[in-house]
């Protein structure tokens, strides 16, 4: 399947690894976890070398909603009920930092990856997504969240959250790792690994370490306790006026690998930016069991078609619609 953000970016047609070599680390896999290893490493002044079985971003880290939000796709209470909230915190500082690097990097490299630091809006399904909603909002703030509650949508407003293009920011990434001394092959497939050598169908790496960052396919090389989930987007040609404000989740505690899935509305291109309130409030409360998909996550611009029973229907556009779908993991 297609992925808007790849069908914009020209693929670096990197060469594939023919040759035995060694590397102070090898790294498999060129997503995001792959690449930005590679990249911190070479800046650190090692030599890594990451091995992709496909091209840079071939698979989730080109094919996500392009959402920069810390947390994870639960609501923080949520998130505190399934890790403890010790680790729900330590995870959510985590990937604040990570927020933080994105916009270092995004500076230093000179990235044009259409980054944008909008916020993002939680929108509650029903009453008690909201009191979870609620709390999560109250309980952040204490960690100096910049979080604004609007009760008659039901919708937290996550103010420092972000968006980007993930294909341009990966890719550029990868080239800013090579230029730091990372070498990266494409169509390179590790068939084997140990702690200190990585096996392709046609070369061997030896390293001193050897970092896996290949997502949902772990298994087929590592027993990790990682396992698959599946993720679609949905999106749709420019509707020509701003529909979303910001990046919404409508629904998120349903959490990946549920049956219903989780809905994420990404701005409309053009038009004019409509004040935060009134754009939070046309997109009504909607949940995501409205679109059927065993997707565990679909990132669409609806437009509203009707509201029945104060429940809001959707509908997609279907001309020039794309979906992508690309695997994900989840650790258990
Ligand atoms: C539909 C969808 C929407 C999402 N939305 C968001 C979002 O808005 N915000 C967000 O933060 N996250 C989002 N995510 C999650 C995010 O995309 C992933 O967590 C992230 O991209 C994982 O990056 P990664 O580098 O670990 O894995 P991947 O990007 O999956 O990369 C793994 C790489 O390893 C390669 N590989 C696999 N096996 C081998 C092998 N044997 N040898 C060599 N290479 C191999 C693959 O080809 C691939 O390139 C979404 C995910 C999906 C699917």
């Amino acid at each position: 399947m297609t992925s808007i953000w790849l069908d914009e970016v020209a693929p670096d047609n990197r060469r594939a690894l023919e040759e035995n070599m060694t590397a102070d680390v090898a790294i498999v896999g060129a997503g995001i976890a792959g690449i930005a290893t590679a990249y911190h490493l070479a800046r650190a002044g090692a030599k890594p070398v990451v091995l992709e079985a496909r091209t840079v971003a071939d698979a989730a880290s080109g094919r996500n909603a392009g959402f920069l939000l810390a947390g994870v796709a639960e609501n923080f209470v949520a998130a505190t009920r399934r890790y403890g909230e010790a680790r729900a915190l330590r995870i959510w500082r985590f990937t604040r930092h990570n927020q933080d690097l994105v916009r270092e990097i995004v500076a230093r490299e000179g990235i044009a990856c259409d980054l944008a630091w909008n916020g993002s809006a939680q929108i509650a399904g029903d009453d008690e997504e909201w009191t979870d909603v609620r709390e999560s909002a109250d309980r952040l703030r204490k960690e100096s969240v910049r979080v604004l509650l609007v009760p008659e949508e039901r919708a937290a407003i996550y103010e420092d959250d972000g968006e980007f293009h993930p294909v341009r920011y990966l890719r550029a990434l990868a080239g800013a790792a090579v230029a730091a001394g990372a070498r990266i092959y494409d169509r390179t497939r590790a068939i084997a690994v140990t702690t200190s050598e990585v096996r392709t169908e046609r070369a061997r790496v030896r390293a001193s370490v050897v970092v896996v960052c290949v997502n949902a396919y772990s298994q087929h090389l590592v027993p990790l306790r990682v396992r698959p989930v599946r993720g679609q987007m949905l999106a749709t040609a420019p509707v020509g006026r701003r529909v979303f404000e910001r990046p919404a989740y409508a629904n998120r505690a349903t959490g990946i690998g549920a049956s219903a899935p989780t809905v994420v509305f990404s701005p409309a291109d053009g038009g004019t930016p409509r004040p935060t309130k009134k754009s939070v409030k046309r997109s009504g409360r909607p949940r995501g069991s409205r679109i059927s998909s065993s997707a565990s996550s679909v990132s669409a611009v609806p437009r509203r078609t009707s509201r029945t029973a104060g429940r809001a229907s959707w509908a997609f556009r279907t001309t020039r619609c794309r979906t992508s779908a690309g695997s994900t993991a989840e650790c258990s």
